[in-house]
């Protein structure tokens, strides 16, 4: 097997995780783990099956007999299966997005999640994005980078990408959103959305995805020397 590379990218929603870690895994060849996708696929589970949100006996439950897969197809996209079907598109819908703060905050859905993570990265060489990457999931990972932005640009991209995939969003409510979802993953009990010590911090304010990803690219490049 080749030497392990697990790279963690954490940052808040809009910081250009997703888009700046599938571009790193493309570029050095290794599998891309989204982890948000996996918190979405679940809350889209609760939600279909009238758990309540509230109830965390009856939340652990359901994630202990719960089965997340990722799959990469084609140039690095990412599908979704939950118990075997395919969420992808799903999962990426408004009322998903304003719920998976709920169970976001509870440590037995968390436990199965980081165990899933865990999985999905067997390999010993992937790129994985989230929130506790490299504070919970991966604390020794190989590279570890903190992804940021002004609030006002992470807004934005969140507004364009949404308006580019036809859904009918306004500015405002993208903003509350963002707020809300930015204050819960910050101040959450568990594994709270924070920059590890060693990680590198790179504000994405004004740059473009390459320039993120080269930079990130630049720093693994030092790791060999
Ligand atoms: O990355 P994405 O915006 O798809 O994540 C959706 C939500 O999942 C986040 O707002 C956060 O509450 C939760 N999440 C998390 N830990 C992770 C990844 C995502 O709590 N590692």
């Amino acid at each position: 097997m080749k030497d392990r590379l697990i790279i963690a990218i954490d940052g808040p929603a809009g910081s250009g995780k997703s888009t700046v870690a599938r571009q790193v895994a493309r570029r050095m060849g290794i599998l891309y783990v989204d982890t948000g996708a996996m918190y979405r696929a679940i809350t889209l589970k609760a939600l279909r099956s009238h758990t309540s949100l509230r109830d965390e006996k009856a939340l652990s439950e359901l994630v202990a007999e719960t089965n997340i897969d990722l799959k990469i197809d084609g140039d690095f996209g990412l599908s979704v299966y939950l118990d075997g079907e395919d969420v992808t598109e799903e999962i990426r819908r408004q009322y998903v997005t304003n719920n998976v703060k709920h169970l976001a905050c509870l440590p037995a859905v968390r436990e199965r999640m980081v165990v899933l993570q865990r999985h999905a990265s067997r390999s010993g060489r992937a790129v994985l994005e989230g929130r506790d990457i490299g504070t919970v999931v991966f604390p020794d990972a190989d590279f570890k980078v903190f992804l940021d932005a002004s609030e006002e640009e992470r807004v934005n991209r969140r507004y364009k990408e949404l308006r580019l995939k036809g859904y009918d969003v306004n500015r405002d409510e993208i903003k509350r959103d963002v707020d809300s979802r930015d204050t819960s993953d910050k101040t959450r009990e568990v594994a709270p959305l924070k920059k590890a010590v060693d990680a590198v911090y790179i504000d994405t304010t004004g740059l473009t995805i390459e320039e993120v990803t080269d930079k990130i690219i630049k720093g693994l490049e030092s790791l060999k020397r």
